[in-house]
């Protein structure tokens, strides 16, 4: 892998942003730069490749559902977290109302769906929602060897102030009970984590831990990581891009999770973490030319979890 080779995978994707636009249900992500692409590879080696407009910060939306279910995972246990949330894919958008009473036990498919993160969001541990936060933040510091871990107010505030779909889908699980704690909480922390403001390379970084079987720098923090992560790569793999999750599976073949502000984080197993941002999104919510430059990092380095190696 070298620059070049990046570089031209990047070039050659690049009229894809022109197939989508910036996410508009909340208004503070729109003004984000639709032609902007980037890509940042990390390897088990130490390398850190990164091409195109890799410097420009944006919130992780829906990516920080991924670490947002390890802490819970390991905060609870897997058996507790899925009596709550299940495991399976699901064909309608990730913020689908419908879907949630039609569902037995009214339990959201996944943990990476709207609904699901949010169930999730009411399981992680503390005294408080900031306490909750800083914990989620601690945990991402460590993986991306970021001190300080900042949330982006602009967006935070816009994404409270229009959330109203979250709402309805949080208290319809508070009236299930698959909410059993404070609604507005559970809320707070998920819009407080979409929130979090990353770059491509800490992308990268997260999916290269996720890639390594959660080891950060070569060591497991928690006995119960290896367990957490692989959990968190499996609904990645097959609902890591909502209704595009089985394309996606079946032409990258990388567990990867996807943010309507246009990032991607992805990580094939024992291979790389890959962070990617094109604030262009598909009508699916996924970056339009993102998922494309996934696919050809996936056969440019021979990627797919099921191509013989
Ligand atoms: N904050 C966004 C929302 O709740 C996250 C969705 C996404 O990234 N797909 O709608």
């Amino acid at each position: 892998m070298n620059v070049k080779n990046l570089e031209e995978i990047l070039n050659r994707n690049r009229s894809y942003t022109n197939q989508g636009e910036t996410a508009n249900y909340i208004p503070e992500l729109a003004y984000a730069n639709p032609q902007q692409l980037g890509i940042t590879v990390c390897t088990p080696r130490g390398e850190v490749i990164s091409v195109g407009d890799c410097e420009v910060e944006f919130t992780m939306q829906s990516i920080s559902k991924v670490v947002n279910l390890i802490v819970a995972v390991l905060d609870n246990g897997p058996e507790q977290v899925f009596s709550k949330v299940g495991m399976e894919s699901s064909g309608e958008p990730f913020n689908s109302v419908a879907e949630l009473e039609t569902k037995a036990e009214n339990k959201p498919l996944n943990p990476l769906i709207n609904a699901g993160a949010i169930a999730v969001s009411s399981m992680i541990k503390g005294r408080d929602v900031e306490e909750q936060f800083q914990r989620v933040c601690t945990f991402l510091s460590k993986i991306t060897g970021k001190e300080n871990i900042t949330l982006n107010e602009r967006i935070y505030e816009s994404e409270k102030l229009t959330g109203d779909r979250n709402r309805s889908l949080a208290y319809f699980m508070k009236s299930t009970g698959v909410i059993d704690t404070n609604v507005e909480e559970a809320l707070d922390l998920y819009f407080r984590l979409c929130s979090i403001s990353v770059t491509c390379s800490d992308l990268a970084k997260i999916g290269l831990f996720l890639s390594t079987g959660g080891k950060i720098q070569g060591e497991i923090l928690h006995k119960n990581m290896p367990k957490a992560v692989q959990i968190a790569l499996s609904i990645m793999l097959t609902a890591g891009l909502y209704n595009e999750s089985g394309e996606t599976m079946m032409k990258a073949g990388i567990p990867a999770k996807s943010g309507v502000s246009g990032g991607i984080m992805a990580a094939p197993p024992n291979e790389m973490g890959i962070g990617i941002i094109g604030p262009a999104i598909n009508s699916k919510g996924n970056s339009a030319a993102g998922v494309k430059i996934l696919e050809d990092l996936s056969s440019e380095y021979n990627l797919h979890v099921f191509k013989k190696k």
